[in-house]
């Protein structure tokens, strides 16, 4: 999608710092961790946020979570979070959905 920023760094046309990538999907460090690991993974087909998943998609949001599920255990991560912000006031800042995965420190909960 156009003037998406994370369609362009799937594309190549803004770098980043890759993890994973297969057909469905690509997974690159957050430019502004939040933990000492913190990464994102994303389709590659543009989706808004959770809230577009329908029968047409959820397939490949399921592979996402294949794909946090392999690369956690690969990094030898066994506890980790899994956010992702739906909106702005949840505090989404960039509209292609994401999966925020964040380990290495103690977590709180409920979130701020
Ligand atoms: P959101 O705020 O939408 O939940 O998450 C967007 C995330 O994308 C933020 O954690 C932000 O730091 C990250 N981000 C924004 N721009 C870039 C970028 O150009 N490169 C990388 N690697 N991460 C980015
Ligand atoms: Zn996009």
């Amino acid at each position: 999608m156009q003037d998406c920023l994370f369609c362009k760094i799937i594309a190549g046309e803004i770098p980043s710092n890759k993890v994973y990538e297969d057909d469905l999907c690509y997974a690159f460090y957050d430019i502004d961790p939040q933990a000492p690991t913190h990464f994102l993974v994303i389709p590659k087909q543009h989706i808004q946020s959770v809230a577009a998943v329908d029968e047409t998609n959820s397939a490949i949001v399921a592979h996402c979570f294949e794909v946090i599920a392999k690369v956690t255990k690969e990094l030898g991560l066994d506890s980790f979070r899994v956010v992702s912000n739906i909106g702005e006031q949840a505090g989404q800042s960039v509209f292609h959905l994401h999966f925020h995965v964040l380990a290495g420190r103690d977590m709180t909960w409920p979130p701020g």
